[in-house]
């Protein structure tokens, strides 16, 4: 698809992880190395913590689903990954961390570029003292 961003940081190898968390200022331990490899590794740029900790089930690493939570929120902290609300049901992870928006397609969520999409705030005024710090969007497609 035309103006799809590509996920920018497929397969990565540990010494790879362990830099990127290093650059993170992120303290190296076992078990950040071991979820940052696996976060980095996979199928999905979008996931979330229960998702990652399903992994960690497959992989046969003994994490606890709260140090997955608490582990991920140190990296989206650091920018080491995106938190995204699609909805107010779960919080989804992000590794793109670059600015762009997202599609909903039933399960499926793709990023799509900045450029796709003009948005015009020609009728909105910041308020005195503030500027705008980011723009989330997400279209959420359903059947016809
Ligand atoms: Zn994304």
């Amino acid at each position: 698809m035309q103006n799809q961003t590509s996920d920018t940081k497929p397969l990565m190898n540990k010494i790879c992880i362990m830099g990127m968390l290093r650059r993170a200022d992120i303290k190296l331990t076992k078990q950040r190395v071991s979820l940052a490899s696996l976060l980095f590794n996979f199928k999905s740029g979008h996931f979330t913590a229960e998702d990652l900790h399903d992994e960690t089930k497959i992989k046969n690493l003994k994490i606890s689903l709260a140090t997955v939570y608490n582990t991920l929120n140190h990296f989206s902290q650091n920018g080491l990954i995106k938190t995204l609300q699609l909805d107010n049901q779960k919080t989804y992870y992000d590794r793109n961390t670059k600015n762009h928006y997202h599609v909903v397609n039933e399960k499926e969520i793709e990023d799509i570029s900045t450029d796709a999409v003009k948005i015009n705030l020609d009728n909105y005024e910041v308020p005195e003292g503030k500027k705008i710090k980011s723009i989330d969007l997400v279209i959420t497609l359903s059947d016809k």
